[in-house]
């Protein structure tokens, strides 16, 4: 077994089929084949290991999850069609009627409509709770709270949680601890070294990091990854091969697409705190984070997003926006191309100015998804929308 990330990323592979191709080949069929009456029989049983049918298992899909299991250092993996799909499952799979979730307050747009609006209609309750006030966190556990969910850093005000600190909470009461690792990718965080339980990614962001496909994935202990298995090969969130074909060669790339989305993203924020119209940066690996040191810990770099606040608030937003001429205006983060949005009017625009506030969304707030172009072009691009 090799040991560096980058030699896991490119080299692990599952390898049933001899195959003489030097890039993994796509296996576009929706079933496999037994030898015999005896082979198939063993195989429902789960006696002998092996592909039977892409709804529970595929040759790119297995690769996916091979690579992945390396990547984060756990033990067992799922692939699901979208990060949603792999939040969903993960929900489904380790909830039922009168249990509790207790989640940070800044969780993704659709998780967040997951936990006040679908797992209601089982009976499943969610209290969220302040990323910034973790004494909170432990008062708001009830007799019922089965698990814990949070994302960090988070979207957009990129807060920081101490994972270690909130592992051995969860353990304490004894909750199932979840991530959703998105922003960070494995290479910049592995929450396993800090004791969580189950990480969750959204493919379709940094690990595709190229725009193409939707795609999720679940991690962690063999325990829990079971009953991940057991709901979905039966409810049916698999990921198709060709998406994970794409993804798992994208890996093989992801360590030096994250050393600059992260070097380019660093030099961006450091630049715009000089910027007279720049209220506030928020980047994690900045000393003047909030939370500096435990970034520094549990992150190698400080990851691709920067948000900063505009001195004009919401006017400026938009207009800002209006006058980039590069840097693309569109829902996803994570690509090759920089990306920027303004929450306050898009993502975050249904909830109130009240709610808005308490999660950091202040109504000049920009996220910057810091691409793959040249840094001179990136700042260029932002220099002359900010003159405006
Ligand atoms: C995009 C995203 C998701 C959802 O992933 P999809 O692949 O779009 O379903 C979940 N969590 C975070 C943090 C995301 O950025």
């Amino acid at each position: 077994m090799t040991k560096e990330f980058e030699t896991k990323a490119i080299r692990t592979s599952f390898d049933t089929n001899k195959r003489e191709e030097h890039s993994t080949a796509l296996y576009l069929t929706s079933s496999y084949v037994f030898e015999d009456a005896e082979e198939m029989r063993a195989k429902f049983a789960g006696e002998l290991e092996g592909n039977i049918y892409s709804r529970y298992s595929n040759s790119n899909t297995t690769e996916l999850i091979e690579k992945m299991k390396a990547l984060e250092g756990v033990e067992a993996g799922w692939a699901t069609a979208s990060g949603m799909a792999a939040i969903f499952t993960t929900f489904g799979a380790l909830l039922q009627s009168g249990d509790h979730v207790l989640a940070c307050k800044s969780v993704f747009g659709s998780t967040h409509n997951v936990l006040t609006k679908i797992l209601p209609k089982w009976g499943i309750t969610y209290t969220y709770v302040d990323v910034n006030n973790t004494e909170s966190w432990e008062d708001a556990i009830q007799e019922n709270t089965k698990v814990v969910f949070v994302e960090t850093p988070t979207n957009p005000g990129l807060d920081i949680i101490d994972l270690e600190w909130l592992s051995e909470l969860a353990r304490k009461h004894q909750l199932i601890s979840i991530i959703d690792n998105c922003f960070a990718t494995p290479y910049l965080q592995q929450p396993i070294e800090f004791g969580f339980d189950l990480i969750l990614h959204s493919a379709t962001k940094y690990l595709d990091g190229q725009g193409r496909v939707t795609g999720g994935l679940i991690l962690g202990k063999q325990s829990l990854i079971d009953q991940v298995e057991a709901f979905a090969r039966h409810s049916g969130p698999a990921l198709s091969p060709f998406n994970a074909w794409i993804i798992s060669k994208s890996l093989e790339t992801l360590s030096i697409r994250m050393d600059r989305h992260c070097e380019n993203a660093l030099k961006l924020a450091i630049w715009l705190e000089d910027h007279e119209e720049v209220a506030l940066v928020k980047y994690p690996h900045l000393p003047s984070h909030p939370n500096y040191v435990i970034a520094k810990k549990q992150m190698k770099q400080g990851g691709g997003i920067v948000s900063f606040e505009l001195k004009g608030g919401l006017t400026s937003g938009r207009n800002f926006l209006n006058q980039l001429a590069m840097i693309s205006l569109t829902a996803n983060l994570g690509d090759t191309r920089s990306i920027a949005t303004h929450p306050a009017s898009t993502t975050h625009s249904k909830l109130s100015e009240e709610e808005r506030m308490e999660l950091g969304i202040t109504p000049g707030l920009i996220r910057i998804s810091v691409g793959l172009e040249h840094i001179n072009d990136i700042i260029n691009d932002i220099e002359k929308a900010l003159k405006q």
